[in-house]
């Protein structure tokens, strides 16, 4: 890849990024990405949110709005290799998902391709703030909404909680910002998703 398509992969991934956040924190308020940078293990977003601390249905915005930073990176180092949405790849990377973390391991993931890379970026942060955590006895779509069936933990639960929260904006079936829409029952989609 030229320096010059990567410069350009990279902005579109903070503009996805932001366009993704602020649909989230609401339009009157600010949310910058001061740098982003390409790692190994996709692209890096360093930003900051004007009010921080807030909480959105119960659930730590800062933790969702983290979340999401850490889906976008995850999602950057698969999409750059033209992976993502090729026929067969979901499926191969479902399995690829629950053969690295064993919290998946128990029972199948039972959700649409859109939010495999939030479930890795989930899974891959409680390794680091809840390790030896106990699998997830159910992973499944409900209402729209992720939902995380199994072990309660003071370390882990915000980050599950926040999981659950930024499912609400996620579209289950390519990843890109959704909302909940009824479409034979209730799902989150994004809009090219919800007219097709
Ligand atoms: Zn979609």
């Amino acid at each position: 890849m030229s320096d010059l398509k990567a410069t350009g992969f990279i902005v579109g991934i903070a503009e996805d990024f932001l366009a993704h956040a602020r649909a989230i924190i609401g339009e009157h308020e600010t949310i910058v990405v001061r740098l982003a940078s390409w790692t190994e293990d996709g692209v890096e977003l360093d930003y900051v949110v004007e009010l921080g601390g807030l909480l959105l249905n119960g659930v730590s915005r800062d933790i969702a709005l983290d979340l999401l930073a850490r889906t976008y990176k995850r999602r950057s180092s698969r999409v750059l290799w033209g992976e993502w949405l090729m026929p067969g790849i979901p499926e191969r990377f479902q399995f690829l998902l629950e053969e690295r973390f064993p919290v998946y391991r128990r029972s199948s993931l039972e959700v649409g391709p859109g939010w495999l890379d939030m479930l890795w970026a989930l899974a891959e942060w409680l390794e680091q703030v809840d390790p030896g955590r106990e699998p997830f006895m159910q992973v499944k779509e409900k209402f729209g909404s992720l939902r995380l069936y199994g072990p309660v933990t003071d370390a882990g639960e915000p980050i599950v909680e926040a999981a659950e929260l930024l499912s609400g904006y996620v579209c289950e079936i390519c990843g890109k910002l959704g909302r909940r829409v009824t479409n034979g029952g209730l799902l989150t989609l994004c809009d090219d998703h919800a007219s097709a």
